[in-house]
């Protein structure tokens, strides 16, 4: 193979295929940009680029034409807070967890990364930022398989391993374990440990760094975190911040990071600042009715409820804090930090389904789709590339049956899913929608 004259392949001389065009007609387009919906649209695409979009354009000789009828196309779906390698059955304590690392060879969860990225991709979601929980750098990995094309699934921004206070995301563990913690998370004291733990990530392939601030013990310092930012920022990587207390937050806010995720307690003095330096909150919890099937496999009916109740306090004081959110400027990314098993659903039904808890939060649902795609392309530093449906970005585009801004439960109803210009699923075609690897 190697004992061939050198640069000359198989493949020489042959004229490169010409890129395929394909014109994707709707009767309704939400481009993401728009609070309207486009008539009539037809999108034109050559290769894995959009070229053109409009009401009723004219398709050129010669285009393979994809005629969806009535359905509402639209961007892609982002996903910024997605956990591919990791699929927990129980919700609670770090038991599920420590079986994962002690069971789990960062192999295993790539592969399990390939099962669940397809799931999002048939769901509609093309493009996700996995923010950590990934094993060492097995989002990397997996991000790469993608690009090359081996496997199939969405275009993938890896954080690679969590930056964290000591002791990482587990309650007290024996000093033993410390081995086990680094499989998961950087741990890191100080501010040059910290700028270490960027370039760490940085040199393991990160396109953006997580970090932890408070872990129910340990809290990084605004000067720790202000060296993240801006050893991170000088390689043009976002920074997400895990944040749970107020404290936290605050201390993320000041450093000037890119993105809060969870943020559930959120005091109002931290509003204006993130509404002035355009930092993005990705709530990240599920809708309240997904609190009736908790604690279904205990028999204990008044503990149940007890569980159910409290599920629903935790869900109202969230859509609380995302309303003073919003009504004081700060922008939301849509973020799932979908990381267990919700039976009867995919991981990506699952992962957007969570995206409509916004909605009981008072979100209008063209801002839910926009958090969906435009905000999160932005704040994953993409938006040159995807978020909208326009002339020179990506074809990723997704149809469902309905209307989702006036009903955001359309996004369950999907019928098309493009990722780069290739047809991913078609539920018109017999063989049941899915498409093969090209
Ligand atoms: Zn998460």
């Amino acid at each position: 193979m190697l004992c061939g004259i050198p640069g000359l392949s198989w493949a020489q001389g042959a004229a490169a295929p010409e890129p395929q065009r394909i014109a994707v007609r709707a009767a309704r387009l939400f481009d993401g940009k728009s609070d309207k919906l486009l008539p009539d649209a037809v999108v034109l695409i050559e290769g894995s680029t959009l070229q053109a979009v409009g009401t009723g354009l004219a398709i050129p000789a010669g285009t393979r034409v994809i005629d969806l009828g009535n359905v509402t196309l639209m961007p892609g779906l982002i996903d910024a807070h997605s956990h591919l390698l990791l699929d927990l059955h129980e919700e609670s304590g770090d038991g599920a967890m420590i079986s994962t690392i002690v069971q789990q060879s960062t192999a295993d969860r790539a592969l399990l990364g390939v099962k669940l990225g397809l799931e999002m991709l048939e769901a509609g979601v093309t493009t996700v930022r996995d923010v950590g929980n990934s094993g060492v750098n097995g989002d990397v990995a997996l991000r790469n398989a993608i690009q090359r094309g081996w496997v199939r699934g969405p275009r993938i921004s890896a954080c690679t391993r969590a930056l964290a206070p000591h002791g990482g995301q587990f309650a007290t563990l024996q000093p033993a374990a410390q081995d086990l913690i680094e499989q998961e998370y950087v741990t890191l004291s100080g501010v040059e440990e910290a700028r270490r733990a960027v370039r760490q990530a940085i040199a393991d392939g990160a396109d953006c760094i997580k970090v932890i601030v408070d872990n129910g013990h340990n809290l990084l310092s605004v000067e720790e975190l202000k060296v993240i930012v801006e050893e991170a920022h000088r390689s043009k990587r976002p920074v997400a911040a895990h944040t749970t207390t107020d404290e936290s937050v605050r201390n993320a806010v000041e450093a000037g990071v890119d993105s809060v995720e969870h943020g559930y307690s959120l005091p109002d003095d931290v509003l204006a600042p993130m509404a002035r330096k355009r930092i993005f909150l990705v709530p990240t919890e599920g809708p309240i009715d997904q609190c009736d099937s908790l604690g279904a496999k205990l028999g204990d009916a008044e503990r149940q409820r007890r569980m159910r109740e409290r599920c629903r306090k935790l869900i109202t004081k969230a859509n609380d804090r995302i309303r003073r959110a919003v009504a004081a400027g700060v922008r939301l990314a849509a973020g799932s930090d979908m990381y267990i098993a919700i039976p009867g659903l995919t991981r990506g039904q699952a992962s957007v389904q969570g995206f409509s808890a916004y909605v009981e939060a008072g979100v209008k649902p063209v801002d839910v789709l926009r958090a969906a795609t435009l905000n999160a392309a932005e704040l994953l530093r993409m938006q040159d590339r995807i978020g909208s449906v326009e002339a020179n970005k990506l074809a990723d585009l997704l149809a469902v049956e309905g209307d989702p801004l006036k009903d955001i439960g359309a996004l369950k109803q999907v019928r098309f899913v493009m990722k780069d210009g290739q047809v991913i699923l078609d539920a018109r075609s017999p063989e049941g929608g899915r498409a093969g690897l090209q």
